[in-house]
């Protein structure tokens, strides 16, 4: 609640009667005004409240836009409103009230009107203005009757509803006027024959009056709706005879509410005591008046100076008057100006007193969601967010939001850094300890090998040398046994040595046991051995298994990186928005509007003037800190997401002059030109287009571009995009090149004219502004080129075949596809070479026509002085018996 508000409840008590009219008046208007729950106007005491409405699509825009998305997004819950600047960028705008195309009338109603209404009732003067371009529903959201259909019923029918209501008509009036104001002349709309009311100004009380309309009694809801349809009758007559349309005119309802407040008074009084009751009964009865102004203007769009609508350059002057003042004063209320110029017009002067200081003022902008009508829905934001005085906290609020993400993403980006880290290190400990562990156990199962294998051989060995031993004595004691019987007798020798035999025998097979027993150990030990091998080669898969736990670990680290690139990227994107943001509120004014022949220029020019406002932007820290190299490499990224990111941001680092040397310099208009080559994805296609479109103004790029085999690429995107918006990129790029003397040949040798005719096979109007853009560009070096001499025969526009489509739009409704190819003509119809080819295209007829209605009074000048030095025109013209 505002300080004013509070100091009048703090009145409330006794005193408060006795005091003037106004505080008294405010008691009421608290409580009911808290039944809607809001009043955000408290915030901000006597500013203009502003809401937006915006209009459903209707039939037309349907069929006709069903490919493109609405100009504008809201987001009614933030009460903010996103205007699209193209298909990559929006601006953000905050009002009072954000109404989709959903809001019902009621709702309307209560956020728009309702306020002001019960103001009015309390005794104060106020004002209801619907501003927007003819056909978003200006006329819908105040005047419609809701006969057919009771929910539908305007502004101006609830109004009087809730007067009626709060009213008792035995003591109190309701007066009505209901007029219109068309090139400063007041109509009465009840009275027709009364058709130059004048205004008088009481110059002690500043009330404004118009003594000479009719004032109508009403009396009940049903008198009250005849009148309104007899003055939009009484209107459409009127406007037939002025031969203008109703969208040029404003309408005025006026309501004058007089009450006599004795009845209440008595009624407070008594609560508070009989005293007061005493006081009071003694005073005369007072009266409170308030007045309310409901004003249908007319429609915001400009008027065309050329008069093709039949006006006189007087006359449209005269029309835009009343708008364009009421927009100078409702600026001079919101910056809380000592001179506010009411005086300029009649509407300001009829809204005098109903407007600013304790008043209240409610305004609703209606916009249509149509991109097609870009240009004149941005003025009519930039008109509502001029009422409300931006500065007092949108801006701030933008910038806290970004830098508090900022923050945020700054925090998360640290988390997982020192997260990384910290994994890190731990399976680093662990693959040292798992190795550490299985080294220990090679080296183990190698040294028992080693110890076993020793032992089994020692025995052997032993046992072996024993058995040895034994044959040895035994043999030796054979031996003694034989000399002994041989010395006994000679003939008992055989007897003998058979025992010894058998002995011998079984001695042998006693051998060849232990000797099949040591070969088994020698078996058993091979097989622990190669057991043994076994176990080191399962080791040794153990740490390979570890080195890929390692790799992966590698991998996941390479992720993580990717998204804190992609956090970066889009940290840049986000503060690349604030910082447009914040431009486009510091310049607030008209200035934004495109609608130009080459947004993408105009653009940039902004963004030039916007840099060079001294303060340092930002994005600067942020371009240092995450480094033009690496946001580049990122576009070779393998990862979609962080290409489109990437290339988005260099998109929007491209647009401003500053940094387009420094990205070429990197190798960024490479990446760009490859980037249309290498990928499927048709946003990267028309953002990286985007961005060589924009790089493409500079006549050194032009050049690089072309030595890169820019033309192919860029035909072969062209050939392949789908999205309007791409193709308008696409043209654009190629229409500045077309632009660039040296390159002329080099361009159509290598298909340039070729892909710009081709896109016209996409029917949008801002890919063929853009190809006649090339072709007038094309058309203006190559005269030059031809008057120089450094080019002779035909022009490549004519061989190329871009004749007959030049003559199909020479006359296009669209003025900036007219303009351009009206240029191309006149610079084509220089040279009499192209003549015969001109005449037999139907070219010279069109150049007739821009001699003779061309509302450019250069480029008609051009075409006049082109046909009558033209000898082969001059003969055509004779032969046919024409007349020039
Ligand atoms: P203006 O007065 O601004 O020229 P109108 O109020 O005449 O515009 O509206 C133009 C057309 O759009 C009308 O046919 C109207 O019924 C329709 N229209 C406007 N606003 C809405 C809305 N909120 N919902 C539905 N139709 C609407
Ligand atoms: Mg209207």
């Amino acid at each position: 609640m505002a300080t004013s508000q509070v100091g009048n409840s703090y009145r409330n008590g006794t005193h408060s009667h006795r005091t003037s009219l106004k505080p008294q008046a405010k008691s009421k208007p608290t409580q009911r005004r808290n039944s809607t729950g809001k009043d955000h106007a408290a915030a901000v005491p006597g500013r203009v409240r502003v809401a937006v409405r915006l209009r459903p699509r209707n039939a037309e825009e349907s069929v006709a836009d069903a490919d493109f998305a609405d100009c504008v997004e809201l987001q009614p819950e933030l009460k903010r409103l996103k205007l699209r600047k193209n298909n990559w960028d929006a601006d953000t705008y905050e009002f009072d009230e954000v109404l989709t195309e959903f809001a019902s009338q009621k709702r309307v109603y209560e956020v728009v009107a309702r306020p002001v209404v019960e103001s009015v009732l309390d005794g104060y003067n106020g004002t209801i203005m619907a501003y927007g371009q003819t056909g978003t529903g200006k006329t819908y959201t105040l005047g419609r009757l809701g006969e057919e259909d009771n929910a539908a019923r305007g502004i101006m029918v609830r109004a009087m509803e809730d007067i009626l209501a709060d009213v008792s008509l035995e003591t109190d009036t309701v007066l009505v006027s209901y007029l219109q104001l068309y090139m400063e002349t007041i109509q009465d709309l009840l009275d027709p024959a009364n058709d130059n009311i004048t205004i008088v100004e009481d110059p002690k009380t500043g009330d404004v009056s118009l003594p000479g309309a009719s004032l109508v009694d009403i009396r009940n809801q049903q008198s009250f709706v005849e009148l309104l349809r007899l003055g939009e009758a009484h209107r459409f007559a009127a406007n037939t005879k002025l031969n203008t349309e109703s969208s040029r005119s404003h309408a005025i309802l006026m309501v004058h509410v007089r009450r006599s407040i004795k009845g209440r008074d008595a009624a407070l009084s008594s609560e508070n005591g009989s005293h007061q009751h005493m006081v009071k009964s003694i005073k005369p009865p007072v009266v409170r008046k308030g007045k309310l102004v409901v004003v249908d203007l007319a429609g915001s769009e400009r008027i065309d100076k050329s008069g093709s609508e039949g006006h006189t350059l007087e006359e449209a002057k005269s029309i835009n008057l009343s708008l364009s003042a009421l927009g100078k004063c409702i600026n001079a209320l919101a910056e809380s100006s000592a001179h506010v110029p009411f005086r300029d017009s009649k509407l300001t002067r009829l809204l005098r007193d109903s407007f600013g200081g304790t008043a209240r003022t409610s305004l609703v902008i209606t916009i249509g969601p149509s991109p097609r009508h870009r240009g004149e829905t941005a003025s009519t934001i930039m008109f509502g967010q001029r009422a409300m005085k931006v500065e007092n906290m949108v801006k701030l609020k933008e910038e806290f939001d970004y830098k508090s993400l900022s923050r945020r993403l700054d925090i998360e980006l640290d988390k997982l850094i020192v997260e990384h880290e910290r994994q890190q290190k731990a399976f680093e400990d662990e693959i040292e300890r798992l190795a550490t562990e299985a080294q220990h156990r090679i080296s183990e199962a190698e040294r028992n090998y080693v110890d076993s294998l020793e032992k089994e051989r020692s025995k052997y060995q032993k046992d072996y040398m024993e058995s040895i031993k034994k044959l040895e004595e035994q043999f030796m004691m054979n031996q003694r046994k034989n000399e002994e019987s041989l010395m006994k007798s000679s003939g008992e020798t055989p007897k003998v040595s058979a025992e010894e035999l058998a002995d011998l025998k079984k001695m042998l097979q006693k051998e060849s046991h232990l000797r099949k027993a040591a070969e088994g150990e020698v078996h058993n030990l091979k097989i622990h051995v190669a057991e043994l091998k076994k176990s080191e080669a399962s080791g040794k898969s153990e740490i390979v298994k570890l080195h890929e736990m390692l790799e992966d670990e590698e991998r996941q680290k390479e992720k993580l990186e990717g998204e804190i690139a992609i956090l970066q990227s889009q940290l840049l994107q986000l503060s690349l928005e604030a910082d447009e943001t914040r431009r486009q509120l510091d310049r607030g004014g008209l200035e934004k509007e495109i609608g130009g022949l080459n947004s993408l220029t105009s653009q940039v020019k902004h963004q030039q003037q916007a840099s060079g406002n001294g303060e340092k932007p930002s994005i600067a820290k942020l371009f240092e800190q995450v480094g033009l190299q690496k946001i580049l490499s990122l576009l070779e990224a393998e990862d979609a997401d962080v290409r489109i990111h990437a290339v988005k941001v260099v998109a929007n680092l491209a647009a401003e002059e500053t940094n387009q040397g420094k990205i070429v310099e990197a190798g960024g208009l490479t990446s760009l030109l490859n980037l249309l080559k290498s990928s499927q994805d048709e946003t990267i296609h028309r953002v990286a287009a985007g961005a060589i479109a924009n790089l493409a103004m500079n006549e050194t790029n032009q050049e690089l571009i072309m030595a890169q085999g820019g033309i192919s690429l860029l035909s072969m995107t062209a050939a392949n995009a789908e999205d309007p918006q791409t193709l308008r990129m696409v043209a654009g790029a190629i229409a500045n090149l077309c632009g660039n003397d040296k390159l002329q040949t080099k361009l159509r040798d290598e298909g340039g004219i070729k892909a710009l005719l081709g896109m016209v096979r996409c029917r949008h109007p801002d890919v063929h502004a853009q190809v006649a853009r090339g072709i007038a560009n094309f058309a203006k070096c190559e005269s030059r080129a031809s008057t120089q001499g450094t080019k002779s025969g035909r022009s490549f526009l004519i061989e190329d075949g871009a004749l007959p489509w030049i003559v199909q739009n020479a006359n296009n409704e669209a003025a900036s596809i007219r303009r351009h190819i009206e240029l191309a003509l006149c610079h084509l119809a220089q040279h009499e070479i192209n003549a015969r080819d001109m005449i037999s295209g139907g070219a010279l007829w069109e150049l007739v026509r821009i001699s003779r209605d061309c509302s450019r009074e250069d480029i008609k000048t051009l075409a006049h002085r082109t046909l009558v030095s033209s000898p082969s025109f001059q003969a055509e013209m004779r032969r046919l018996r024409v007349n020039y």
